[in-house]
């Protein structure tokens, strides 16, 4: 079989399952190989393997068979050089890690009977580095670390559920393992189960075609401890949302802890029934806060410190991290993203990591987390950096600690924004614009001559984004 044969049968499909269908399910099929009767695609996801396989498998072996090529066994993959992603794997595993049979997700062997008899807890498997070890506590996460401290001591359930909001990347999922990992070696007589919301509903759905929901329910009401994750996902899935209210609420009665994680309130995520957003609020809710500057830092630092193994001698430049804790302040995601990347970049130039090759290498991260710079922004970095108050960039004062500073932030408003001398005086307590033109070309003339100004200047304005 060869790429165009699958590419005719990908049409036909389309005409047999449907635009929608095609788009989700069979578009994302790419055909890798045909070896003794075994047809093997690869996938995106596990999850998606599983559910072609599942739902779709005897279609495609028609298919297949109409255009001449014969499957005794097709066969869906997670290509081995993308990274696994532990959201995205199928219920496979139990949460001891006694089995991860979902690698591959064959057809028509039966995978529910294989999966369903080597499975008994319906868990997703955790991820190694997700522990409280390595969660940086700062002022943004600290009451929801503390919250899944608590909950991870295993004691008597004091809140229920623990419910757990924040964006993308801010460490939901990371506190949700290191809880798991936790209970897992001090009580390891609790049954443990974390999963996403996607993995309960692709459960509960298998379970409604093997007319299994009589399983599915003895095995969701004998856990422990039970971790949904994303839970917005079930929002607007009406008969998995009727099922994990009855799971939740069986759970509680028997006082279970719950842990759901969400990427906002539960009264603000829509088309989720009322009364499962209600429940929901019934315990402990907490956010997890958008990073700051400081909690930034500490991750990267913390980072840094765990790459030194990796990447022994490798030398960061003062200044790299602060830069980084600065531009990137979208997730923390992103921030590790760029870390990574630049270890890697620097030890295969073999230099020390610098300003310049940081902002080589990472153009197109610190692009994408551009934003235009304001005035306002550069006095307040300036006067942070000087260590004097907001109103004296402003204010009357003459003296030369607060003048130069201010000039000092002047010169970067006319280097950095597009406004006009006579707006940015306006800007800086209604000067004139002879006084911002003067400053200006102080700057110039002290930054030629003083190497402190030139490197401040060069600091800010990098913080600032050149
Ligand atoms: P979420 O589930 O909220 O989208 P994750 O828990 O997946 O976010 O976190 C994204 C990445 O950022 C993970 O690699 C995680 O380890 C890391 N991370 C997030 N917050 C912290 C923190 N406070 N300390 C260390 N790493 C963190
Ligand atoms: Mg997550």
């Amino acid at each position: 079989m060869t790429n165009d044969t699958w590419g005719r049968v990908q049409q036909d499909l389309l005409k047999a399952v449907g635009k929608n269908n095609y788009v989700t399910w069979i578009e994302p099929l790419e055909f890798h190989a045909a070896k003794n009767g075994v047809v093997r695609f690869h996938v995106p996801t596990n999850f998606i393997g599983n559910w072609v396989s599942r739902n779709f498998g005897d279609q495609i072996q028609q298919h297949l068979l109409r255009a001449g090529v014969s499957a005794e066994r097709i066969e869906f993959r997670v290509p081995s050089h993308q990274p696994k992603r532990p959201a995205a794997m199928v219920a496979a595993a139990s949460a001891d890690h006694r089995s991860v049979p979902a690698e591959v997700a064959s057809s028509p062997a039966r995978p529910a009977a294989r999966l369903a008899a080597n499975a008994d807890l319906p868990g997703a498997p955790l991820d190694k580095r997700f522990t409280f070890e390595s969660f940086v506590v700062g002022k943004p996460n600290q009451l929801a670390h503390a919250a899944a401290r608590r909950v991870a001591e295993g004691g008597t359930v004091s809140f229920n559920p623990l419910f757990l909001y924040g964006g993308v990347g801010l460490g939901k999922t990371h506190l949700m393992h290191a809880i798991a990992w936790q209970l897992q070696s001090d009580r390891p007589d609790l049954r443990v189960v974390y999963l996403s919301a996607e993995q309960f509903m692709y459960r509960f759905v298998q379970a409604l075609r093997e007319n299994g929901t009589m399983q599915f329910k003895e095995m969701f009401r004998s856990v422990d401890v039970l971790m949904v994750d994303d839970v917005q996902f079930i929002a607007g899935k009406e008969s998995t949302q009727e099922e994990f209210f009855h799971t939740f609420n069986a759970l509680v009665d028997q006082n279970k802890q719950i842990i759901i994680s969400a990427d906002r309130a539960p009264g603000e995520i829509k088309k989720l029934e009322e009364r499962i957003a209600s429940r929901l609020q019934s315990g402990l809710v907490v956010d997890l806060h958008p990073t700051d500057y400081e909690l930034r830092l500490g991750i990267l630092q913390h980072k840094v410190d765990q790459y030194r193994d990796s990447y022994p001698g490798l030398v960061i430049q003062n200044g790299v991290l602060e830069f980084l804790a600065h531009r990137i302040s979208t997730n923390v995601r992103v921030l590790e993203g760029a870390l990574t990347k630049l270890f890697a970049f620097g030890s295969l130039v073999g230099r020390e990591i610098t300003l310049d090759l940081t902002q080589d290498c990472l153009a197109d991260v610190l692009r994408a987390s551009d934003r235009k710079v304001t005035v306002e922004e550069i006095q307040r970095k300036v006067a942070e950096h000087y260590n004097m108050r907001m109103s004296d960039m402003i204010g009357p004062k003459r003296h030369r600690t607060i003048a130069r500073p201010r000039q000092m932030a002047m010169y970067l408003s006319k280097h950095l924004t597009s406004r006009s001398l006579p707006e940015i005086g306006r800007r800086f307590g209604g000067r004139d614009h002879t006084t911002v033109m003067h400053a200006v070309r102080r700057i110039e003339e002290l930054k030629a001559v003083d190497n402190q100004i030139a490197e401040d200047l060069e600091m800010l304005r990098r913080m600032l984004e050149a």
